[in-house]
């Protein structure tokens, strides 16, 4: 009980001060990867919380070994003792309810995510289709329109589409900052990253966590694909290209070159940013891990040390509660 309330009582302070503690941090801006990697790693805690919270109420001093026969026995026998009161029925209950309902509704939630970007971008590729596309020397694809704008669709085929105002608006040099822009979100798969934020804020909607999660994840993955512009040219470059396709919003299921807080992008880009040492990325990779790390440990800690320690009863069909003491003698106290 008290590794279960520990694990959901983590969940709600992850919930509560992540968000904030994550929205204040200026490192992100200097190292967008190790930024996004925070956010999935605090979004993957949260649910892992809440998951090994629910499966630590409802089994109670659950065991973790190689031997399979042996560990169900022990848990049929630890089951039957806590399901035999009504309070202890409903916490056991709660719990598996409270980790299946979280699991399957995660797994649900992206599945539909990534469904329906595969839905939208083959639809955009119809419509390209219809349009009448046409090919570009990069492998892009053109298409005739006189609003500078420049995106990729991403997936197993993977497209990078300009308009031809975005041609005639870029330079030869800014347009090469442009496809390294694409090819960074296309090469990276951001498509999956995003598809993750996304799932996880519309299965707990209203939840302040995954809303900034998902905002943060989108901008910083703009960053990440900057920093690729700027390295394949020149920062002050890959600003000028961004303002030259800036302002058009990205179609469902693809990123824009322009995509969203250009103001602030280009503003970075002009600017610069400081290399983020070694030592700080360490330091920031370690607490990421951390993040994670701890419900499993929290989980799996004391149950591998019952484990050592505990002996398991050998016939769960014929065993009574004294016997079961009996039989675990480190679970004694939380049994009587
Ligand atoms: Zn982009």
């Amino acid at each position: 009980m008290t590794v279960a309330l520990l694990l959901l009582a983590y969940a709600v302070l992850l919930a509560a001060v992540g968000p904030h503690a994550m929205r204040r941090a200026r490192w992100v801006e200097r190292a967008p990867r190790l930024g996004i990697a925070a956010w999935q790693a605090l979004s993957l805690a949260f649910v892992i919380s809440l998951v090994l919270g629910g499966l630590a109420l409802s089994v109670p001093d659950l065991r973790l070994g190689t031997d399979l026969a042996e560990l169900l026995r022990a848990c049929l026998a630890a089951l039957r003792v806590q399901y035999a009161t009504p309070g202890g029925a409903v916490i056991g209950v709660s719990g598996a309810v409270l980790a299946l309902l979280v699991g399957v509704r995660c797994g649900w939630r992206l599945a539909v995510t990534l469904a329906r970007a595969i839905t939208d971008r083959r639809r955009h590729r119809e419509t390209l289709r219809l349009l009448g596309s046409q090919p570009h020397r990069s492998g892009a694809v053109v298409i005739e329109h006189s609003v500078p704008a420049a995106y990729c669709l991403p997936g197993i085929r993977q497209d990078i589409v300009l308009t031809s105002g975005a041609l005639n608006a870029l330079s030869e040099e800014q347009l090469r900052s442009v496809l390294a822009h694409e090819r960074a979100h296309l090469r990276g798969r951001h498509d999956l990253v995003a598809a993750v934020a996304i799932a996880l804020n519309s299965a707990f909607p209203g939840l302040a966590l995954f809303r900034a999660a998902r905002e943060e994840t989108v901008r910083l993955l703009e960053l990440v694909a900057d920093d690729a512009a700027a390295r394949s040219t020149h920062r002050l470059v890959a600003a000028e290209a961004l303002l030259n396709v800036a302002g058009q919003p990205s179609p469902a299921g693809a990123f824009a070159a322009g995509g969203s807080g250009t103001g602030d992008r280009i503003r970075r880009l002009i600017t610069g940013v400081r290399p983020f040492g070694r030592a700080q990325a360490a330091l920031v990779g370690s607490a990421t891990a951390a993040l994670v790390a701890l419900p499993v440990a929290g989980f799996a800690g004391p149950a591998a040390t019952l484990l050592d320690t505990a002996c398991c009863v050998t016939d769960p069909g014929a065993v009574s509660h004294a016997e079961i003491c009996e039989a675990m003698p480190v679970t004694r106290d939380c049994l009587s």
